[in-house]
């Protein structure tokens, strides 16, 4: 009886309705108009957005269960352990960081505007470094090995990422002022769009959400963000407000006449649980193995993906720098995704 128990308190704390059914059990409904109430009734919904989601693929014949298995393996790998790994890593920065901050903030809702875009600034740094740094992308590219999308990617991510992810989050926005409550409640909606951009085509066709393409960041710009097509390469960084993409200039609108190609550009066995979660590390101790001195070595950990010490480089950065010179050489492309990205 145990084991039924522990699997239906698995299944209550990933469909996130624990304390909705607690409200229903009490009836004491009028909880539902508290901040938490809003909460509570908000958590679910990604979680059955992703069995609805799986049903649907499943009534339309196209359920494939390779592109569920190694998201699902690896959230049930980081079941507790990246969750504890990461709350301690948040404790931890507060208790450091939080009489630091630059200025005192409070809930409202100016001081929320002004969290977000800080929010986002220190998710950008996190995001960024998971590409461009070599040690950090190891932790990251459990996330983009998948290729499809769906929204189990959410999901994928090696244990130690979320960790690395809250200590420069958290950091950043604490030092500048962020305050604990407001804090976690923009954690909350992030995680809620985070789980949400990678809703699958199965659901959504077209991703771009209408007008709002233009003015935040939709499962469209995800879907670019997760693709290994030159163009669309290491950009969009950003989660819900895409202002520091703009800034740092890595923004790129999905374009109607070049699908995305889901993946990393490493050949890669995306239904092998240990190539997702160890393979780039694997890589990274070989590269590190073969390197001449200790400053190669150092560089191949610190430098972004693709650098390599005889000067043979296949950075993202080098990939679609040539990509889009070919480009304004007419080389690649129709001239109407030319126009699209002159905009
Ligand atoms: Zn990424
Ligand atoms: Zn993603």
């Amino acid at each position: 009886m145990d084991f039924f128990r522990i699997l239906y308190d698995e299944a209550i704390s990933f469909l996130g309705i624990g304390q909705a059914l607690e409200t229903f059990k009490t009836g004491n409904y009028s909880s539902f108009l508290t901040l938490d109430g809003i909460l509570s009734v908000i958590s679910p919904i990604m979680p059955l957005l992703l069995l609805i989601e799986i049903v649907r693929a499943v009534v339309y014949k196209r359920f494939k269960i390779e592109e569920y298995k190694i998201p699902f393996l690896i959230f049930v790998f980081n079941r507790f352990l990246s969750r504890f790994l990461s709350i301690a890593a948040v404790a931890f920065c507060i208790g450091l960081f939080e009489k630091y901050g630059i200025i005192k903030t409070k809930f409202t809702w100016y001081w929320l505007i002004y969290g977000y875009i800080v929010w986002e600034l220190a998710h950008f740094v996190y995001h960024y470094l998971g590409h461009k740094v070599r040690l950090f992308w190891c932790l990251h590219s459990s996330h983009h090995a998948p290729e499809h999308m769906n929204l189990s990617v959410s999901y994928a991510h090696f244990f130690l990422e979320a960790p690395y992810a809250d200590v420069i989050r958290t950091s950043i926005c604490l030092l500048l002022g962020v305050n604990v409550p407001l804090l976690f409640f923009i954690m909350f909606i992030d995680g809620t769009w985070g789980a949400f951009i990678h809703v699958g085509e199965n659901i959504l066709k077209d991703a771009r959400l209408g007008f709002l393409n233009k003015y935040i960041l939709t499962p469209s710009h995800h879907r670019v963000h997760h693709a290994r097509n030159a163009l669309y390469m290491d950009t969009n960084f950003c989660n819900l407000l895409n202002i520091w993409d703009h800034v740092f200039h890595t923004h790129q609108p999905e374009q109607r006449n070049v699908p995305v190609e889901y993946g990393i550009t490493r050949r890669i066995n995306s239904n092998s649980f240990l190539d997702v979660y160890f393979g780039e590390i694997v890589y990274l101790v070989k590269d590190v193995c073969k390197a001449p001195g200790i400053k190669n070595k150092l560089m191949y950990i610190v430098m972004p993906p693709g650098w390599s010490h005889t000067g043979e480089h296949k950075t993202a950065k080098l990939i679609r720098n040539d990509f889009l010179k070919k480009i304004e050489h007419g080389k690649e492309l129709v001239p109407s995704a030319q126009q699209e990205m002159m905009i």
